[in-house]
């Protein structure tokens, strides 16, 4: 039962498809894991570092302007007379703490030709309080190590402008450039330094101008990378680590993205994959459905019609309407097997009947006789069989002709089968002129009876035969023999000795029938005549 239903179409179908949404889901799967999740992370991680750009940037721009301004000041008459100690008034017009504030400056340095301090102005971070100095004095002790740097700067470099960030807490941003004349001519009489903090005022502007949150601290341990992108919870964050001068400590410069719509989107995308693996499922339950329906139910029909099997009639009704190709097989199985049906008819009637007179053949009449011993032997009836023969059939030929010999053997043959079928019995045609009867329920005495009237029916015929010594017509001899069950007759025992009564009949003057009697096999004379 699970080999045929392994072997089946429908199992088949079902196997193949089921392997195929198998595959298509471990695909789906598989391009969801390793291309469409790891995309969809990268475009996430594209966009916060495009975000982190356009802040660094805005950094950027923020360094040129403040470089910008300190040119400004730095390149300047007023400033270039003022280093030079030829313009003592230039500190009390210029500098203010309101200007300080404005400005967002913690701090401007003036360097004399030498490097030493000449004016400093500021706002201390711890306290608040605006101060101007000229040299290194206590109150501007706190940007005593501020001032240092810039020292170290400008031994570096001393013809340059330049823009660095500071360490810091908050981080600074330091421009610098040589004190030059309004026209940029020379020689450099000084430096001038100035410090923005990049504090929360700073933070506030760049967030205002980007429209991003960002984020800006100190690194407490060195960081091997320029970037960094992390997540934590429901963010994703950016971070850049830029150096500071002159030791290279490294601040971290940063922005985050919510990921509120990000893992939304994720969650639709695993809806939809949930919604296509389950679409997926149901046209493959449709297809099977539908192949069920359309194909496999009528093949199996059609199947079960090309095997002859019994078939609901309505459903094979239905399969040779169909006008699709199914149908037209099954049209055509139809035909073939009306064909076969009446090939095998015919063959069966030609190989067990005679050509010439259309009786039984030797064949279909040894197959019955054995069928009828049986019976007999089982039930105990009686069984007789005959043999007859046409009489001196040699000189009607030899007189009439072959061809009027075979009409006369059409003749006599079908009055024969008249009288048999009228009488119950069964008659062939055995050998050229001899004719072979059995007769089922009928001793030897009531087959007398019988012979009688076939013998009698023949002479009826009255079929001319001018060179019979018998008659003047056409006469048949027969013999007869009753199966004797008790001694289990074989059924060519039987026939030899039907065959022995009829030679007896043939010699006792022909015309008559003879009925085997045991002293027959011996003295082959002894009969039991019937007058012609
Ligand atoms: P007997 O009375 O002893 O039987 O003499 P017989 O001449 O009938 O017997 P024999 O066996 O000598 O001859 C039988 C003849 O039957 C010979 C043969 O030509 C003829 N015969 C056999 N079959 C056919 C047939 O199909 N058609 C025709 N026309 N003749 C046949
Ligand atoms: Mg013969
Ligand atoms: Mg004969």
């Amino acid at each position: 039962m699970v080999r045929i239903f392994s072997r089946s179409l429908r199992f088949r179908f079902l196997a193949a498809l089921g392997g195929v949404l198998l595959l298509a889901l471990i695909s789906l799967g598989a391009l969801s894991q390793w291309v469409i999740f790891p995309a969809l992370h990268k475009e996430e991680r594209a966009v916060v570092m495009q975000e982190l750009e356009q802040i660094e940037r805005s950094l950027q721009i923020s360094q040129k302007e403040l470089l910008a301004q300190v040119r400004d000041w730095a390149i300047w008459d007023d400033t270039y007379e003022f280093i030079q100690g030829y313009y003592p008034g230039y500190t009390d017009t210029n500098f203010s703490q309101q200007m300080f504030e404005e400005m967002r400056y913690q701090l401007m340095v003036f360097f004399n030709a030498e490097g030493q301090v000449h004016f400093i102005a500021g706002i201390n971070p711890a306290t608040d309080l605006y101060t101007t100095c000229h040299t290194m004095e206590r109150e501007c002790g706190w940007a005593e190590g501020l001032i240092r740097t810039m020292q170290a700067s400008i031994e570096e470099d001393p013809q340059q402008g330049k823009s660095n960030l500071y360490a810091g807490s908050p981080p600074l941003m330091v421009a610098s450039n040589p004190i030059l004349r309004t026209d940029e001519s020379g020689p450099p009489q000084g430096w001038l330094f100035k410090v923005r903090p990049m504090d929360g005022a700073w933070r506030d502007i760049i967030e205002d101008y980007t429209g991003l949150p960002t984020t800006l601290s100190m690194v407490d341990a060195p960081i091997d990378k320029e970037v960094a992108v992390t997540i934590t919870g429901n963010t994703i964050q950016a971070q850049r680590y830029l150096p500071t001068y002159p030791h290279n400590e490294q601040i971290e410069l940063g922005t985050h993205l919510n990921r509120t719509s990000y893992l939304a989107s994720l969650e639709t995308f695993r809806y939809v994959l949930l919604w296509t693996a389950c679409l997926m499922l149901l046209v493959i339950a449709l297809v099977l459905f539908l192949l069920e329906r359309i194909i496999l139910k009528p093949l199996r029909t059609l199947t079960q019609f090309t095997q002859q099997v019994s078939v609901d009639s309505a459903d094979s009704a239905n399969l040779i309407k169909r006008t699709d190709e199914i149908g037209v097989l099954a049209r055509t199985f139809q035909q073939q097997f009306k064909h076969q049906k009446q090939l095998n008819a015919e063959l069966i009637e030609l190989s067990t009947h005679d050509a010439l007179t259309g009786l039984p053949n030797r064949r279909l009449f040894d197959q019955r006789l054995q069928e009828v011993i049986n019976i007999a032997l089982v039930t105990g009836q009686p069984l007789s069989v005959m043999m007859l023969d046409i009489d001196h059939f040699k000189l009607f030929n030899d007189h009439y002709g072959h061809p009027e010999g075979d009409t006369c053997l059409q003749r006599v043959a079908q009055t024969m089968h008249d009288v048999a079928t009228n009488q119950g019995f069964f008659i062939a045609r055995t050998g050229g002129e001899e004719f072979s009867a059995m007769l089922s329920a009928t001793s030897a005495t009531q087959a007398i009876e019988k012979s009688e009237a076939l013998s009698h029916a023949i002479d009826q015929l009255k079929y001319p035969h001018q060179l019979s010594p018998v008659a003047p017509h056409v006469t048949v001899s027969i013999g007869i023999c009753q199966f004797d069950s008790t001694a289990l007759m074989t059924p060519t025992a039987l026939m030899t000795a039907a065959d022995q009564a009829l030679y007896a009949a043939k010699a006792a003057g022909r015309h008559c029938s003879v009925v085997y009697t045991p002293s027959l096999a011996n003295t082959p004379f002894s009969s039991h005549n019937t007058p012609p």
